[in-house]
Parts: structure tokens; sequence; C-alpha cells
């Protein structure tokens, strides 16, 4: 094969794989789900047959071939650029009026996860704030400022977790009462609940129920806008299933497997993939208050991480303490991986990407050096 079949190849193999990153990519999806279609298959087939085929001497492979070849090509790119502009077309057609900046909604969520579920949902029709979204502060133990009050107080919508985890937020409602304003509790409609474990943002099922209820709100909210909230809410719903099937690909390499857990959050997750948490359930909750855990918990902790009982130590870095600084330098002495993870969402991410990344560190840790082989 020639060098120019050879480039050509190139160029419509990168055309294709720069649209299916943006395809796929929840945040860049909005007007190219139509790219997300089984044809996009197509051009690495013919990509693929056309680096295969005629390896021998680049002009004996013949021009009829070759030409059919870029018709074929260029007829799928047209299709699916096509695709793209008639969506894209329809959309405009059908869009309400654009949201303006006087008639923009104001969204109070407690933590910056729910800011960010908010945001993909309400898009520009919201100014949306959160509390809680610095990673060196343990969401346990916050307490709330004058601003806090004032930003509840003004809001249309609050979003706060519930179950215990945000009890400011109802106080600062109680303080400003105001019969227009809709309040979200998470924990309350949430579908996955893990009995003291408050920490139901961790479960994707659990954040579809409540983009539903952020949707259904602003509906009530801007009836106009009814149509372009439903649109990214299906859009939220779809992008949640590349959480599922992270869960199910470390479920199925690795179900099994037992684990430790400074802090009962990551159960959400671990739960779904058959991990077994082996880290007694008092040291877990004792992290999460802030309060010394019971000594034989910590001992029985030690003595796993020490003997490698469990493959890797799922390590909270928000509500991190001495207890947990303990477990970790034994883990790091014993050679069991240290997984990090946070409790609100970094820096520079949206809900579905960290939530990713962190299983994806996970999966490594599992199956990383020193880890041995499968489940057993
Ligand atoms: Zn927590």
């Amino acid at each position: 094969m020639g060098i120019r079949e050879r480039g050509a190849c190139w160029v419509v193999s990168s055309i294709f794989l720069i649209t299916r990153s943006r395809a796929e990519y929840p945040v860049y999806r909005l007007n190219l789900v139509d790219v997300s279609g089984k044809g996009r298959y197509y051009l690495p087939w013919l990509m693929i047959s056309c680096i295969i085929k005629d390896e021998t001497t680049p002009w004996e492979c013949p021009m009829v071939k070759l030409g059919t070849f870029f018709a074929a090509a260029i007829a799928s790119l047209a299709l699916v650029q096509g695709a793209s502009w008639m969506f894209f077309a329809r959309a405009f057609a059908q869009k309400a009026p654009a949201c303006t900046a006087s008639s923009r909604l104001h969204i109070v969520a407690a933590e910056n996860f729910y800011q960010d579920i908010a945001l993909q949902i309400s898009g520009s029709c919201a100014r949306v704030t959160s509390v809680l979204s610095d990673p060196d502060v343990d969401p346990h133990e916050y307490e709330p400022t004058v601003n806090d009050a004032e930003a509840v107080a003004t809001a249309n919508l609050v979003i706060e977790n519930g179950g215990g985890y945000d009890d400011w937020v109802n106080k600062l409602l109680a303080a400003s009462p105001d019969g227009g304003r809709l309040v979200i509790n998470a924990w309350d409609i949430s579908p996955v609940k893990i009995s003291g474990n408050e920490h139901v943002w961790y479960c994707a099922e659990d954040m579809k129920a409540v983009a539903a209820a952020i949707a259904g709100d602003l509906k009530r909210l801007r009836p106009s806008q009814a149509e372009r909230f439903e649109k990214n809410l299906t859009i939220f719903d779809e992008s949640l299933d590349e959480i599922g099937a992270k869960i199910r690909e470390i479920s199925n390499r690795f179900s099994g497997l037992p684990i430790a857990l400074t802090e009962p959050i990551f159960t959400y997750q671990a739960d779904p993939m058959g991990l077994r948490v082996l880290t007694p359930f008092a040291l877990q909750k004792a992290v999460a208050e802030g309060i010394d855990p019971p000594a034989n918990a910590m001992l029985i902790a030690q003595e796993q991480i020490r003997n490698k009982r469990v493959r890797v130590l799922v390590y909270n870095r928000q509500t991190a303490d001495r207890f947990t600084a303990r477990l970790e330098e034994l883990a790091k002495g014993s050679g069991v991986p240290v997984v990090a993870i946070t409790e609100t969402m970094p820096a520079g991410k949206h809900y579905q990407s960290w939530m990713v990344d962190q299983m994806d560190a996970l999966e490594s840790g599992l199956g990383g050096p020193g880890a041995g082989g499968g489940p057993r």
C-alpha cells in the first residue's frame, strides 16, 4: 500500500476518531447524539479493510477499488454530518425562546456534585451555585456562613443531600420561610439507600432520580422551557450508562475480592461491583462522624491490611484523620494499593467523569502488580 493510500486511511480514521470521541463524551454530546448510532462502525471497517487489502505494491491496487473506497468514505462522512445538521436544524426549529439573564433561575446546591447535575439539566436557564466544593473541607463537619444563608434565602430551588448529611440546609431554609421556593432532598427520593449511609450520590441510579426531580421542578418554575429540560435530562440519563458499564466491568473481573474502606461512602459502588468490604463498619462510621473509632475495630482493620487480607484500601482523602493516616501508612508498607477518592467533586470534573476516573483507579489497584490473578 502506497504512501497516499496510507495517508488517506489515516485522515479518514482520524476524522472518525474525533467524531466518535466527541459523540461519546457526555459533555460534548449535546448535538452529536445522532453520530452515536451503529453507522459509526462503518468507517473503521473501511479503514481496516483498506489497510489489510492490497498490501503488496501500491499501484497494483485497482483504481476502481480505490475510487469505491473514497466514495464510500465520503458518503459515510456526509451521512454522519448530514444527520448531525438535521439534528441541529430540528433543535433550532423547535427551540423555545432562549433564557435571558433576567429570567434566569437561581439554584443553590449544598454540594458541588448536585450543582454539576443541576447545571447539566438547566443549561443556561439557571445560575447554579454550591456551598461545599473545597476539597480540603470535610462536609460532614461543615458549619454554614452568612453568605450561605443569603444564597438559600434568595434561591428558587434548593438541593440538599439530606439523610443527616447536611442538616444545616434545613436550618437555613427554616430561617427564611418562602412558600414559592422548591426543595429537593436527594436522600428522600433515592431508590437505593443503605441504612446509616447517606452518601447516595455515589449511586448513579439515585442520581437519575435526583436529575428527574430537578427537571420536574425546573419545568414547574419555567414551563416555557420544559422541552429543553426534558432533552437535557435524556442526555444526562444516557451519560450514566458509562458508569453502569464500568461497574459491570469491574464486577466481571473482580467480584468477590475483599477490600478495605476508610469511610462508608464507597459502599454504594463496592456493593454492585460485588466487592467484599472487610473493614468494620464501626470504624468507617466513626471516620465519617469525625470521632475516634472503637479500639478493636481499628485493630481488626490494621490486621487485615498488614496481612494483605484486602486487595486495596479505598481511601477517602476528604475525611482523613490520624486513624485513616495510620491505615494508609500500613497499606503502603504492606504493598496494598491505596485508591484515593473524594467526598465532593474535584475541580475540573463533571459528576460522570469524576465517578468513572475513580473507578478506573480502583480497577488498576485491583488488577495492578502484586494484586495477583483474578477473583478467588
Ligand atoms: Zn462521607
